[in-house]
């Protein structure tokens, strides 16, 4: 080969290796995106998951005192789930937690609203620029669609289909208030849902 030659032939193997060194790393950066997605999804009910949802809630936290604005949450338990489960097995019961997520995705009513398993049988609702007033009546809303699936829900239990409690929470965050606050008070409201009798 002549000189020429050999470095047209140089110039073209170092071309053609930087497109394979690109194109791969394309892929690579592809895959990572969706790796970091998938991290991000409950895997039985496609929501964001728990972890996703305390980032949510620190993001939409911080945008709230920025803005002034209020912060609504309800808090989500299935009720009686545990004899749903004895009784119709876990695997109808991966069933009916899916269910229920779908319906409650389905009923927000702003783009910025977002539902998230927070764990087990338990969902939770954030509102942004939601007062407490709104955020009751987002829970009952949803208590509502719930109960309008008509999941059959096990024999003898208190109510005859699949049923929901929610706590709600909202407030305006400011220096004094951290996240856990609204996360404890719709906690605390769950707990008083459950005690006066559930499906409410
Ligand atoms: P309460 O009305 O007080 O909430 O009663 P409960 O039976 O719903 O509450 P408990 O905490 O006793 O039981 C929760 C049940 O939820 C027990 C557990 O097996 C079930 N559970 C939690 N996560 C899953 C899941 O991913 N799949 C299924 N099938 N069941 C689950
Ligand atoms: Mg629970
Ligand atoms: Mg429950």
């Amino acid at each position: 080969l002549e000189d020429g030659n050999i470095e047209a032939t140089n110039n073209r193997r170092e071309r053609e290796l930087r497109e394979m060194v690109e194109a791969k790393t394309r892929r690579l950066q592809r895959a990572n995106s969706l790796l970091v997605e998938l991290s991000y999804v409950d895997a039985l009910t496609a929501v964001p998951n728990r972890r996703r949802f305390d980032e949510l809630l620190s993001e939409e936290w911080k945008r709230a005192v920025r803005g002034a604005t209020p912060l609504g949450l309800v808090l989500i338990d299935i009720d009686a789930f545990k004899a749903y489960n004895d009784h119709y097995g876990h695997g109808q019961g991966d069933v009916c937690l899916t269910k229920v997520a779908v319906a409650l995705a389905a009923g927000l009513q702003r783009p910025a609203d977002i539902v998230a398993r927070f764990g087990g049988e338990e969902f939770a609702v954030l509102l942004p620029e939601t007062d407490i007033a709104a955020a009751t009546l987002m829970g009952e809303r949803l208590r509502e669609q719930i109960a309008a699936l008509r999941i059959p829900h096990a024999p003898k239990q208190q109510y005859e289909h699949v049923t929901i409690s929610g706590g709600c929470a909202a407030v305006l965050p400011g220096e004094s208030l951290k996240p856990l606050d609204l996360l404890e008070a719709a906690d605390r409201n769950l707990y008083a849902a459950k005690s006066a009798g559930r499906n409410r």
